[in-house]
């Protein structure tokens, strides 16, 4: 006797709900396309690539962002050392060049950001890191403070008292912090 039932391929495999790994009552379609792991909408995140989940996502992140925890720290003491170094100079050429000093503040100010970037990205051996533009704006800010206080103090020129320096420090800095974005 048989019971014929032809190949009538019901139920293939994928049409059918899953059950989210992490909500064991949430129906889903969806799978990490990385693990493969069903996940609900909720736990899912649509990356470049696709569904992934949460977990996929962060090994993913660890892997980018490979920076030792020294390299901050190299990024605040670079950023501080070469600012300290370079903003009297910097600041005392913008005041004396008067109404040039805005023209020179607003055509060099993001090219400098951006090459002192480059100089911190390098002396970290060009790894990624998530708070190194942080670290990097704090040395920046440490490195004008200390430069301010000693040029004061020894030379009795207080280099922060420009408004076309200021607009030099902020593209400065917005150019240091989008290049070491990555
Ligand atoms: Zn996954
Ligand atoms: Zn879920």
């Amino acid at each position: 006797m048989t019971t014929s039932t032809p190949a009538t391929t019901e139920n293939v495999p994928g049409d059918q709900p899953m059950f989210c790994a992490n909500h064991p009552e949430t129906e889903t379609y969806l799978r990490c396309n990385k693990c493969g792991k069903p996940i609900c909408l909720k736990c899912a995140e649509l990356t470049e690539v696709g569904y992934r989940c949460k977990e996929c996502i962060r090994e993913q992140q660890n892997v980018f962002y490979n920076a030792l925890t020294a390299d901050n720290w190299i990024a605040f003491a670079v950023a501080a050392g070469i600012t300290l170094v370079a903003w009297p100079i910097v600041a005392f050429l913008l005041r004396i060049t008067g109404f040039f000093g805005w023209i020179i503040a607003a055509l060099v100010g993001s090219g400098a950001g951006a090459a002192l970037a480059q100089i911190i990205r390098n002396s970290v051996g060009r790894r990624r890191g998530r708070y190194i533009r942080h670290f990097t704006l704090a040395g920046i800010i440490v490195g004008l403070v200390l430069s301010g206080f000693i040029t004061m103090t020894f030379a009795g020129f207080a280099p922060f008292f420009s408004l076309q320096g200021l607009l030099f420090l902020v593209l400065a800095m917005a150019a240091a912090y989008q290049t070491l974005r990555w």
